[in-house]
């Protein structure tokens, strides 16, 4: 068996140890040494990363024989080896775990919430509980726990005793009878966990809670701490910073800023649809129709546009009216007519041109593929 250095002290980064056995498995080749300081993969957490006599870690993953350090190469049976795990990795995972115990052991003892699933993924650290939580609540857990960061609780590991052990008060997810580790967080948290923490809360540096969302009778809690949480508040930073720059606005104002150009965007547009409508308007009044069937091609006007455009001409001047207006792909058009003389136009104009579109009622809209020189060659085939 393996001895787990990182147990009792979870800032060993460097260590010798001794090749207890090495071969390979579906995995690929791997080591088992007498200790180790790498932490496999579990609890929601990957493994530690790192190097064995210089060679990469790939992965390390707990067995009944031992635990498996996945490398490139074989080592010999015996032989002395020279550990070292990527700290930054590490750190990263204990910030992020300890910070999440704190958070557990308060939801617990608050609102008698159950941590029933934690997941520390390389961008994103999330934990669920069994109960919901409002924003205000987590705003009181957050603060609490960054409190306990202030007081520079420490953390305890340890195996206790059968006999203490049913004595003593802890979270688990497991029914664990044998050899269970527990992490106290005094006046915060016990919790059955094998990871390594952090040795006092103020490694932790900040705690962090983002974001959240019911799900499944539950909450799903996104968290940030430490390093990850500074990185978080520099990008948060680096955005209302550029966005106050851009609406010469105070950072503690961008908000407001936003939305005042938000309420200014949408009153433009509501202008420019009047200004459209009117524009429209005075077109159709202005239209001298050459023949009974015609096509306008006209800018920048949207499918609504184009159906009042087409209405408004067949209503004053009958006929079959088509307007049309670029878009990114091809035409985008509308055509009102007398519903039968319409139906038959379509059909016969379907088979011609490359369109997308219906309608009902005596007026069809939709997109067509073609250039305006096919689109007018068309129109000035065409016969009512
Ligand atoms: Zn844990």
């Amino acid at each position: 068996m393996t001895e787990k250095l990182y147990d009792f002290d979870s800032h060993i980064k460097e260590f010798s140890a001794v090749v207890l056995k090495s071969g390979e498995d579906e995995k690929g080749k791997y080591v088992i040494l007498d200790k180790t300081a790498f932490f496999p993969e579990g609890g929601g957490q990957g493994s530690d990363k790192g190097t064995i006599n210089g060679m990469p870690v790939l992965d390390v993953q707990e067995t009944n024989g031992g635990i498996r350090h996945y490398t490139e190469v074989l080592f010999n049976d015996g032989e002395q080896v020279q550990g070292e795990i990527d700290w930054e990795r590490r750190f990263r995972h204990m910030q992020n775990h300890s910070g999440e115990h704190i958070i557990s052991g308060i939801a617990h003892s608050l609102y008698g919430l159950e941590n029933v699933g934690f997941h520390l993924g390389q961008t994103e650290v999330t934990l669920d509980f069994n109960g919901f939580l409002t924003r205000e609540q987590l705003l009181k857990i957050e603060a609490l726990a960054n409190e306990a960061i202030y007081k520079n609780v420490p953390f305890i590991a340890e195996y206790p005793e059968k006999d203490r052990l049913k004595c003593m008060e802890y979270r688990s997810k497991l029914d664990l009878q044998d050899n269970v580790r527990i992490v106290t967080i005094p006046d915060y948290d016990a919790c059955a966990c094998c990871a390594p923490h952090v040795k006092t809360a103020a490694e932790i540096g900040i705690i962090k809670i983002l974001d959240f969302y019911k799900m499944r009778g539950g909450i799903r809690v996104y968290i940030k701490c430490g390093k990850d949480a500074l990185a978080d508040y520099n990008e948060k930073y680096s955005n209302v910073y550029r966005i106050s720059e851009l609406l010469c606005a105070k950072q503690s104002e961008s908000f407001d800023a936003v939305e005042r150009l938000q309420r200014e965007a949408s009153a433009l547009k509501h202008k420019i649809s009047e200004l459209k409508k009117a524009f429209i308007g005075a077109k159709i009044s202005a239209f001298k129709p050459e023949s009974e069937i015609t096509a306008l091609f006209e800018e920048e006007l949207d499918i609504k546009e184009l159906q009042l455009y087409a209405d408004g001409l067949y209503k004053s001047f009958g006929g079959i009216r088509a307007v049309f207006s670029a878009q990114t792909n091809g035409y985008g058009f509308a055509i009102c007519s007398k519903e039968d003389t319409l139906a038959s136009f379509f059909g016969k104009m379907k088979q011609s041109l490359n369109i997308r579109g219906g309608g009902r009622n005596g007026m069809v809209q939709g997109t067509v593929l073609n250039t305006k020189e096919e689109i007018t060659e068309f129109f000035n085939r065409s016969e009512l």
